[in-house]
């Protein structure tokens, strides 16, 4: 076989999922020096960036901005963007097997996790992740509705995730309309009666998921008081002791929680609550099957033989009158047909980034995996590019090795008939661009940074415009 990597027979790689951790892996393979490589970045969505569009917060535009990143990527050329194209759907592994040298599976994690409690499925009770990509205008979710006639909500979990739902929850229309938000959910939002959120952790203060920057800025809502509970914010004797090795960071934090527990109201019109060592143990419908109380169990913490602190409970308990719920104890991600799975880890099995076979532990050649959907969903969006690194060096050696694929056929021009033949019209990142500049045009008109398309049809029709 001639030699894979060169100008003639570049290094053919297909990267399924077009988020931070596909796009970063694309950056890694264009710095390969010795390799000539092409990528194609599949994705099912027309729209490329992944959770950056997804799944960020609107009112956080700022985290955004590293879109310029994955553009400068994107504008090499041997780097093309195939969006509107859905693995199992318009192609199989199977087939890009013939089409690539290297495949890797970048799709993150898509659902959530149930909290397993009884009335988990009332009316009323969502998953945050629902929430975050209908407000965000993911095509997907744009038709899901959240009852916001409630004035009471909970968010289960402590997380980043859930201090986004909750922020949004008592954003006013002036702060949202700096946003990007989709714009249904603006109109929702602006007519929301919520009035009182609490945010829920299982454990303390010093245990909390959420980082410092995010937490703070819950005390600077423009009209909502952000309170905790002074019992809630004092440290228990364990956490005490185990903040005397924490770093700065979770120092900041607690000091953070403790000053909202001195705070008054101020007469603002919503209220943000956040509790510590509670845990929901049964959600409670009325006559409709919508939730209308939560039961709350009070935890105390003990010291795992490892040397976690985990939450046990207590024998108090309190009932919390909440005509709305979201769950935000963690995402999880969804198995791809053709690619082996990890059910209870909810990740693809790997090795590095090496797809393994789930039995006999082997690398399945030419299979390769990064992002949430190889380690599982931690870390902020730059956590992507060192996990997508290891992927990419363990692809590189496996390249210059001659273990990769024997695809029969390696070139761009053959990926585009196969797809033409099957009537699949990919979206460009040129196309990509021009909707990207609708967007733009439409937010300048209305005052806001971008107006989101949010039906696929209207995309495919703006762009046939
Ligand atoms: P996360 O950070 O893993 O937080 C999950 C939370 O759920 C934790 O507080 C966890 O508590 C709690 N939890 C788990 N099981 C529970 C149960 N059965 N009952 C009650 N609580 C439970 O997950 P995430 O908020 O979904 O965020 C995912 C990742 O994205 C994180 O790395 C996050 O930092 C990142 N992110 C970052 C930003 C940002 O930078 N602004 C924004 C959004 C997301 P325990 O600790 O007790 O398990």
């Amino acid at each position: 076989m001639a030699p894979i990597g060169t100008a003639t027979q570049p290094l053919r790689v297909a990267i399924v999922g077009a988020g931070p951790a596909g796009f970063y892996a694309a950056e890694r393979l264009f710095k390969e020096t010795e390799l000539v490589i092409e990528v194609d970045m599949f994705d099912r969505l027309p729209t490329p960036y992944g959770l950056v569009r997804n799944g960020v917060a609107p009112d956080h535009q700022k985290i955004k901005s590293v879109t310029a990143v994955f553009d400068r990527v994107a504008g090499n050329p041997r780097f093309r963007f195939l969006g509107n194209i859905e693995l199992g759907r318009d192609v199989t592994v199977d087939d890009l097997k013939e089409y690539y040298h290297e495949i890797l599976f970048s799709t993150g994690a898509q659902t959530d996790r149930p909290l397993g409690i009884p009335g988990d499925d009332l009316a009323g009770s969502y998953p945050a992740t629902e929430f975050v990509a209908w407000y965000n205008g993911h095509p997907d979710y744009r038709e899901c509705e959240f009852d916001l006639s409630q004035e009471r909500v909970a968010v289960v979990g402590v997380g980043n995730v859930a201090v986004d739902v909750a922020r949004i929850l008592c954003r006013t229309r002036e702060e949202l309309m700096k946003t990007d938000i989709a714009d249904y959910a603006l109109e929702a939002l602006s007519n929301s009666q919520v009035k009182e959120v609490y945010i829920l952790g299982r454990r303390g203060p010093a245990q909390a998921a959420f980082t410092a920057p995010e937490v703070k800025e819950l005390g600077e809502l423009a009209d909502c008081d952000t309170f905790v509970l002074p019992e809630e914010a004092e440290l228990d004797s364990l956490s005490l002791a185990a903040m005397a090795n924490a770093d700065r960071a979770d120092v900041r934090k607690v000091e953070i929680i403790q000053e909202l527990s001195h705070r008054q109201p101020s007469g603002k019109s919503k209220r943000l609550i956040l509790r510590f060592l509670v845990s929901p143990t049964e959600l409670i419908g009325d006559e409709h099957g919508h939730v209308r109380q939560m039961k709350l169990v009070h935890n105390e913490l003990y010291a795992t033989e490892a040397g976690s602190l985990r939450p046990r409970a207590t024998d108090r308990t309190e009932t919390l009158d909440v005509g709305m719920v979201f769950r935000s104890i963690g995402y999880r991600g969804v198995p791809l047909p053709g690619v082996p799975f990890h059910e209870s880890w909810g990740v693809i099995p790997n090795n590095g980034g090496r797809v393994i076979d789930i039995t006999t532990k082997e690398p399945l050649l030419g299979e390769y995996t990064a992002g949430w959907i190889k380690r599982g969903p931690t870390g902020v969006i730059g956590t992507n590019k060192p996990d997508a690194a290891e992927t990419v060096e363990n692809m590189l050696e496996d390249a210059r090795a001659g273990r990769t694929l024997e695809p029969s056929h390696p070139t761009a021009e053959a990926v585009t008939s196969m797809l033409d033949e099957r009537q699949c019209r990919p979206v460009s990142f040129d196309d990509w661009k021009r909707l990207d500049e609708f967007e733009l045009n439409r937010g300048k008109a209305e005052g806001r940074p971008r107006v989101k398309f949010t039906r696929i049809e209207d995309m495919l029709a703006a762009l046939r415009s």
